[in-house]
């Protein structure tokens, strides 16, 4: 399963808040056995959200949106995903009375626009917060706090799957340059991606589908590198 993840915030581009967001939704997919394919941030824009979500449906089996979801001004990703469907937002009967019941909100004490969604979207319910979320097709809309996010996430994670891929990692001193001839030999003789990632000594990361073959892949590089001493 191909996923893509689009990120929406006027903040997230101008470095005001780190997106963390996108680096928990790559790592749960990943772990889920979903290869994730992009992952896009946008300004809160109704043209760029709708044509990158556009595009992405077209392009992955499933695509997931987080951010832009409150009835404020500046939260406009229901209204993109609305027109990247080419449908129109309508109040959600359902949201509303999810909302008055586990929220204790009459449809009075909310904001305009709270409780509209896509038409014909299912509904996702915010558990910590207010603002629901959506699903259309395979694009799952998602609110941009951390904590909500996460919790929605919960609710449709059974919706991704994929083969589980299998990790070892090794650890070595010696540089990245001279490596490169026993990472050519490891990827001729195990069926394994090799991943080199440097920082103040290289992690090696290798990845297959059979537990056996990745294992016996890091045993033979281990037997061939200077193995970095963590502290
Ligand atoms: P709400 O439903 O509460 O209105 P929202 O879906 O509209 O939330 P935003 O208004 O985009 O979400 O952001 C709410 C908060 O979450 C902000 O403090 C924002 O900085 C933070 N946030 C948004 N996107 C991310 C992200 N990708 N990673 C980390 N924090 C984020
Ligand atoms: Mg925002």
């Amino acid at each position: 399963m191909q996923v893509a993840v689009v990120t929406v915030g006027d903040e997230l581009l101008s470095g005001d808040t780190t997106n963390t967001n996108a680096t928990w939704l790559c790592r749960e997919l990943t772990e889920r056995g979903v290869s994730v394919e992009r992952v896009t941030t946008v300004p809160d824009k109704v043209g760029d959200i709708a044509r990158v979500v556009n595009e992405y449906h077209a392009e992955y089996d499933a695509v997931v949106v987080t951010g832009g979801l409150g009835p404020t001004h500046d939260d406009v990703t229901m209204d993109a995903v609305a027109a990247a469907f080419g449908r129109s937002l309508e109040q959600h009967e359902e949201a509303a009375a999810w909302l008055e019941e586990h929220g204790g909100y009459s449809a009075a004490d909310l904001v305009e626009g709270t409780t509209h969604l896509p038409a014909g979207a299912r509904m996702l319910p915010n558990e910590p917060g207010v603002a629901p979320g959506a699903v259309i097709g395979s694009v799952y809309v998602l609110p941009g706090v951390p904590g909500e996010m996460k919790a929605m996430f919960e609710l449709v994670a059974d919706d991704f799957a994929g083969e589980k891929t299998h990790v070892a990692f090794v650890h070595t001193s010696e540089p990245e340059s001279s490596l490169i001839e026993r990472f050519e030999r490891l990827q001729s003789e195990f069926d394994v991606t090799v991943g080199s990632y440097p920082g103040d000594h290289v992690r090696v990361k290798l990845a297959g589908a059979e537990e056996t073959t990745v294992e016996a892949a890091a045993a033979w590089l281990t037997e061939r590198v200077e193995l970095y001493e963590q502290e």
